[in-house]
């Protein structure tokens, strides 16, 4: 039988760190599921196509990796995939009480979908999805923060929204 994880997230956007922990999880689970969760607490720069666009092209060399989103409850949708597992990525201390929380509730939920934390290569350490947007709106370079057409996308979207205003 095969083994599914699925690795939720925003992924506003895809950043190195989340690639890293991506390819790490396609090269023990048979299939992975990248979900983009549409979570309407935040207020996301890229819609979710966009996002998952991107994720797209990047993984495209990644023949198990499959790009979906979803926008009701992470366990459910795990479920609909067969998925016997959930990976996340873990950061610093600061990730740990709110990824336990949530993986205790995912437990509750449901017993038989085990929760997996890769923990992230050092150089990733500080690197978050809003430190990159951060950066990128007041012209940072973060060639070494996300792949190269992220690095365009983020560009290109802030130009569009300073001739919005
Ligand atoms: P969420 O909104 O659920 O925190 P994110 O898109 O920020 O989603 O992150 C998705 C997953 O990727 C989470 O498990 C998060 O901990 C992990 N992640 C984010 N940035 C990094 C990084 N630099 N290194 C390793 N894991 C990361």
């Amino acid at each position: 039988m095969d083994k599914i994880a699925v690795v939720p997230g925003s992924f506003d956007p895809i950043t190195n760190g989340h690639l890293d922990i991506i390819k790490r999880a396609a090269d023990i689970f048979d299939i992975v599921y990248v979900a983009v969760m549409n979570n309407s607490s935040k207020n996301p720069l890229f819609n979710v196509d966009e996002r998952m666009d991107l994720i797209a092209r990047v993984t495209e060399n990644m023949p198990n990796v499959k790009i979906d989103s979803s926008s009701g409850l992470l366990i459910n949708y795990a479920k609909s995939k067969n998925a016997n597992a959930i990976v996340r990525g873990l950061r610093a201390v600061s990730d740990f009480e709110y990824e336990m929380q949530i993986t205790s509730m995912n437990r509750f939920l449901d017993k038989q979908i085990e929760t997996f934390f890769i923990m992230t290569q050092n150089k990733y350490s500080f690197l978050s999805s809003s430190i990159v947007k951060e950066v990128s709106q007041y012209g940072g370079d973060i060639h070494d923060l996300v792949p190269a057409i992220v690095e365009e996308a983020l560009i290109e979207k802030f130009k569009q929204k300073s001739i919005e205003k």
